[in-house]
């Protein structure tokens, strides 16, 4: 594969001298943050300017004196890991010996276009809420690792996505932090004529043009496009719709989709890329496939046929049975957007809307307009697959829901990116050294079990103090900055204890995830947290979306338990949960607690990164745990979804929580043998390393898509029963 980028492109933020002159090179690409040989080499050059600039190597070049970076040029030592750096940068990036070259080789010379709402890369580039995004992340880093062809498309969200502070009543605080195009992976990508590229839409029904421009991101071999309205000369309202992730209402939200969607393949088109295959992540880039029909149809097809054309190319991801999670549109925008639009599809109102259909629902929805026009289509675990189909079985006209072709692909983390750097010192010791070549194969990782206890256990104890660590240096510096009252330091748990039992609960304050679930029973919850001698503590974290006050309320009810005296200083909430505190709580807590509403989750993908580090989980079975728990040998805790609804359900639920821990969890980890270690709770978390990695590695995520649906769709084939309802039999 060639790349369609040269190196000289890149912005130059400081001079480097010739002998180390690609440093720039890795500093623009995010490949360097998953391979820690990189980021070693950065960090060696000055460690205090290194952690200074918060791990960003653009700002850290920046800050650096050239003459500490001439002095590094002539010392043998730093060249002897640059050249291995950057030796290894460039086999990853245009090596041609690939994992696809091998398996897949019909697939190395065509091109993936996958489109994305969000993409959660790294967290100097803050262009993603949660789990949607980082698994659209770790999807570019493993398409990137295989040698799979991929452009990536998204929008730039220059404001971020929030930064969330509790005040002193514990309400969250949605803070804005734009992050700045000089310090950031972000390249403007520019013409031949050395002017920007751009495209144009039309939005609001005729109301007016803009224009959309696009910067770069280098995420390994994968180009990742982010488009961008704030430009000069659009329409003032126009200029924010690209700049923060979810922030507006439905109106915006559209107006965000049209951009991904209309001006994402105007893009590609301008930069002379042309996909061979398509995959949309989500209903949010729905309208690529809308725009990929218009343009067959303006080659003279009829709408038919060009939605059959795009079908066989097109993979479709649907992410969550939660309704509130589907796009709806109502009648006003999409005849407000779109009604100059529908005319090139060669369509009328009323076929146009007929698209959008979906049972009684009143209004357009994107999910089903994406299993309209895509033939390739997939749910994310094989309970959720079950759940798709069920949902969206109306589509067909005919079918049961177990014929709907709608198939699951169980998600899987990037263990590069997830597992500690202190895990993967152990896996280097103790595994075959290609381990990181062969993750999704389960005698890469039998050597787990001969692992000696006490060594994982001192490792886990230091991954435990890494992160006990990094939230007192987070409530330090806030009590430092000033306008934090005791209370809320009281609520960060200064009393965290490096040998208590530790709960680690974090992930989006949706309602149907209950973080407070373990409220239920506060006398018998209190009596498991303070027990002198074997007492447990919890560390809650996680973000609530800036409109959701249900999932605030549930943040500032964990504040004040944390305060209340009765749980002995044993609850903490971390503020700001994002991807680097993600990294140290899924490796430095005891257990990962996971208690949603059945079958609400998906998948859930944190608990595979816990795992993945050793820590084993405890959570109901739903989502991608009912595939990945093991009783015998037990790689963690299992509880049964009860056969109840809304409060009763709540109450035996957590019932055999408590129990669970009571019963076995918290005896497991306090029974030490002679040498202190606890060897059967090692057991346990040593077979959650063994039994989990394969499985839920995102390298077994790639190989199931490329094999059942990448392949397929690059053969522009599709295997469906009948025919999706189009036009005729949909309109009302
Ligand atoms: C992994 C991750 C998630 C996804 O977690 P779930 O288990 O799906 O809730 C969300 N946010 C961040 C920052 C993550 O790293």
């Amino acid at each position: 594969m060639t790349l369609s980028y040269a190196e000289a492109e890149l912005p130059k933020p400081i001079e480097v001298p010739d002998r180390i002159g690609r440093l720039n090179a890795l500093a623009y690409n995010l490949w360097w943050s998953w391979h820690q040989p990189a980021h070693d080499l950065f960090e060696r050059l000055s460690p205090a300017v290194w952690h200074a600039s918060g791990r960003n190597p653009i700002r850290f070049l920046r800050r650096l004196q050239p003459e500490l970076l001439r002095a590094s040029a002539a010392d043998p030592a730093f060249l002897s890991a640059y050249d291995a750096v950057i030796e290894e940068f460039d086999q990853a990036i245009t090596g041609q010996d690939t994992w696809i070259s091998k398996y897949a080789p019909q697939l190395t010379g065509k091109t993936l276009a996958y489109f994305s709402a969000e993409f959660g890369l790294h967290p100097t580039l803050p262009i993603y809420s949660g789990g949607l995004g980082v698994l659209s992340g770790d999807h570019m880093k493993e398409a990137s690792d295989i040698g799979l062809p991929t452009v990536a498309v998204s929008l730039l969200y220059r404001q971020g996505y929030l930064r969330q502070r509790l005040d002193a009543s514990g309400w969250q605080q949605d803070v804005t932090a734009p992050f700045g195009p000089g310090d950031e992976p972000t390249t403007q990508v520019m013409g031949s004529n050395g002017r920007p590229v751009e495209v144009e839409i039309d939005f609001e029904g005729g109301g007016g043009t803009i224009r959309v421009q696009v910067w770069r991101v280098l995420v390994g071999r994968v180009q990742l496009y982010l488009l961008d309205s704030d430009i000069e000369g659009n329409p003032e309202w126009t200029r924010t719709i690209s700049s923060r992730l979810y922030g507006g209402d439905r109106e915006h939200r559209l107006r965000q989709e049209i951009i991904l969607g209309i001006a994402g393949v105007r893009v590609l088109r301008a930069l002379g890329i042309a996909p061979d295959y398509w995959h949309a992540n989500e209903g949010h880039a729905a309208l690529a496939m809308v725009e990929r029909c218009r343009e067959f149809v303006a080659q003279g097809m009829s709408f038919e046929q060009a939605a059959t054309e795009v079908r066989h190319m097109t993979v479709f991801t649907s992410h969550t049975p939660v309704p509130a999670g589907h796009d709806i549109f109502s009648r006003e925008f999409i005849d407000r957007y779109f009604n100059n639009y529908w005319p090139s599809l060669g369509l009328n109102r009323d076929e146009f809307w007929a698209l959008g259909q979906h049972g009684h629902e009143d209004g357009f929805n994107f999910t089903a307009l994406s299993m309209r026009l895509s033939g390739h289509r997939n749910g994310v675990s094989q309970k959720h697959g079950e759940v798709t189909r069920e949902m969206w079985k109306d589509i067909w006209p005919g079918v049961t829901a177990s014929e709907a072709p709608i198939s699951s692909i169980t998600n899987g983390v990037h263990l590069p990116t997830w597992v500690s750097p202190r895990t993967q010192r152990l896996l280097d010791d103790h595994l075959h050294p290609n381990w990181r070549k062969r993750t999704e194969e389960a005698l890469t990782w039998e050597p787990v079990s001969r692992i000696p206890h006490g060594e994982f256990w001192q490792s886990h104890l230091d991954s435990k103090q890494d992160l006990l660590d990094l939230l007192d240096r987070r409530m330090r510096a806030r009590w430092l900055g000033g306008n934090f009252e005791p209370n809320q330091v009281v609520a960060s748990a200064p009393f965290l204890d490096r040998d208590a039992l530790t709960i680690g609960f974090a992930r989006r304050m949706a309602t149907y995830k209950r973080a407070t679930l373990i409220f239920r029973d506060p006398d018998r919850l209190a009596r498991i947290l303070t027990d002198l001698e074997r007492p447990v503590q919890i560390i809650f974290a996680g973000k609530a979306h800036p409109a959701d006050d249900g999932g605030k309320r549930l943040i500032q009810e964990i504040f004040h338990h944390a305060q209340n005296p009765k749980y002995g200083g044993r609850i903490a909430f971390a503020e700001d949960y994002d991807m680097r505190l993600t990294t140290r709580l899924v490796a430095g807590v005891d257990i990962w607690l996971n208690n949603p509403i059945f079958p609400l989750e998906a998948s859930g993908t944190s608990g595979m990164k816990a795992a993945a580090n050793g820590v084993p989980n405890v959570s109901i079975l739903d989502g991608w745990w009912i595939e990945g728990y093991h009783e015998e040998p037990r790689n963690g805790w299992g509880i049964h979804p009860a056969d109840a609804s809304g409060d009763e359900q709540d109450a035996l639920e957590a019932e055999l929580i408590y129990r669970t821990l009571e019963e076995q969890v918290v005896p497991l980890y306090y029974q030490r043998g002679a040498d202190g270690v606890p060897h059967g709770w090692v057991d346990v978390c040593l077979n959650a390393i063994r039994s989990v990695s394969p499985e839920f590695a995102m390298r077994r995520m790639l190989r199931d898509y490329v094999r059942e649906l990448y392949l397929p769709a690059s053969a522009h084939r599709v295997t469906d029963p009948v025919e999706p309802t189009l036009i005729a039999e949909s309109a009302e």
